[in-house]
């Protein structure tokens, strides 16, 4: 069958890379893709937003599965707009993948608010008793109520803008007048845009983080292999917050007990939540926890993968992902069983000086071809090719995922490898898995 992925960073390329493999996967087309995804499939200059454009190359290309990468296609609506236009399978086709038309594997807009409104996503846990951090939201019309909240709330106290702010919308403060100060300038001044039109204030939970993915078609689930990432630039978790540094899998300190409190208060909870709901939704949660204590804590949904996370996820997952792709389409994922690869996976991300400020982009990159090692990957995020040349081309640039035996093997692997590349300005931290070392 012929694919579409929509997306451009390493988390598609690392989906690429795991769909590729797949005896049911004809011809793969990545769009826009970057230099790592063309050796996987074919790279075409789609918009990902520009939905009619995406219909016309299925129809041209007899596309059979739209995968969706990142949240903003899901938010401005790609599965309704193809529930509404859809794209029509042959007979023969149809009959063979026992579908009426071409899939779009994500949640529907109204779902997609999961990740798209914060206060969408705490009424739905409120809803359905998941456990998350106490909150009440505020707007302009009970601005006054916010800064008595503030007031009367212990600290460190959380604000958050309820739409989509690039990860930069989360103000954590230990001040009750900077909080008010920062609640008036997200609701009168707009600090975030229309995303802090309105805004979630919650209670600061203490305890480390991780995220767990659950792939659901809508009635059943599966769930996938857990990892923690990496958000800040530098070394010890210091300074500014990134897109991702690294990650491994498995967690260390998600263990059994652990995972089972989060499939029962929190996946079979979400999962069911929708069910009830009638949320159209066949497609990735990502669900950002936090143990405190031993207890699980949602901090936030997000409506797809994680990147980095896929791409030590997609390593160690041992499914055929177009399967599982397929069951979640026909809603048969209860026919489904995840293996886990047991080996530890950990990537290490090298971006651009300067990230996650400044960068220049189209820097050479050098040493790709030397490497390539059997346990270890190299997924590429911002990254173009011209004339032959791999460029780089975001922030975030490669990835190199390693397999190994403990967090510190893998990662030592990962570090080897990046000694091979070279690009100017390029950094990358070396302590990813520390506290696992
Ligand atoms: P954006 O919407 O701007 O992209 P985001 O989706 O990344 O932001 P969250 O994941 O909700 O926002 O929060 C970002 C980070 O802030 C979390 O990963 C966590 O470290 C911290 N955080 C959020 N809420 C809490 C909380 N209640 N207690 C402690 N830390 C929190």
């Amino acid at each position: 069958m012929n694919i579409l992925l929509l997306g451009s960073g390493g988390r598609e390329h690392a989906m690429a890379w795991k769909l590729n493999q797949s005896p049911l996967c004809d011809t793969l087309y990545i769009a826009p893709g970057n230099a790592g995804t063309a050796n996987c499939g074919i790279n075409v200059p789609l918009s990902i937003t520009d939905f009619p454009a995406i219909r016309q190359f299925c129809l041209d290309n007899e596309i059979h599965l739209i995968i969706v990468g990142p949240e903003e296609p899901l938010v401005k609506g790609v599965v309704d707009y193809f529930k509404n236009n859809p794209v029509p399978l042959s007979t023969e086709v149809a009959q063979e993948l026992r579908l009426d038309s071409v899939p779009v594997i994500g949640p529907a807009a109204f779902g997609a608010q999961l990740e798209g409104s914060k206060a969408f996503a705490k009424a739905f846990m409120e809803r359905h008793a998941i456990p998350t951090a106490a909150y009440r939201e505020f707007n302009a019309d009970n601005f006054e109520a916010g800064i008595e909240y503030i007031r009367q709330h212990s600290l460190p106290i959380v604000l958050k803008a309820d739409g989509l702010a690039a990860g930069k919308g989360v103000l954590i403060l230990n001040d009750q007048e900077e909080a008010i100060r920062e609640f008036t300038s997200m609701i009168r001044e707009s600090k975030f845009g229309d995303a802090s039109k309105k805004v979630v204030i919650e209670a600061f939970l203490s305890g480390i983080e991780l995220s767990v993915f659950v792939l659901t078609d809508g009635k059943d689930y599966v769930l996938l292999p857990e990892a923690k990432d990496y958000k800040r630039i530098g070394e010890g978790d210091t300074g500014l917050n990134t897109g991702g540094m690294g990650a491994v899998s498995p967690v260390p300190f998600a263990g059994t007990d652990f995972m089972q409190k989060v499939v029962d208060r929190v996946v079979k909870p979400t999962v069911k939540g929708l069910k009830e709901e009638e949320i159209d939704y066949k497609g990735f949660i990502f669900v950002g926890l936090i143990k405190v204590g031993d207890d699980p804590y949602v901090i936030e949904y997000n409506c797809r993968m994680g990147d980095p996370e896929t791409e030590v996820v997609m390593p160690r997952l041992k499914n055929d992902l177009v399967e599982l792709m397929l069951a979640t389409a026909r809603q048969e994922l209860d026919r489904q069983t995840v293996e886990q690869d047991s080996r530890v996976a950990c990537t290490v991300m090298a971006v651009s000086g300067g990230y996650p400020g400044d960068y220049e982009k189209g820097k050479k990159i050098n040493g790709l071809e030397q490497a390539t090692g059997s346990d270890t990957l190299v997924f590429h995020a911002g990254t173009a090719e011209k004339n032959g040349e791999v460029l780089t081309n975001g922030g975030r640039v490669l990835c190199v995922t390693s397999y190994g035996s403990s967090v510190k093997e893998a990662v030592g692997a990962s570090k080897a490898v990046l000694g091979r590349i070279s690009f100017e300005g390029m950094y990358f931290r070396t302590d990813i898995g520390y506290e696992f070392n």
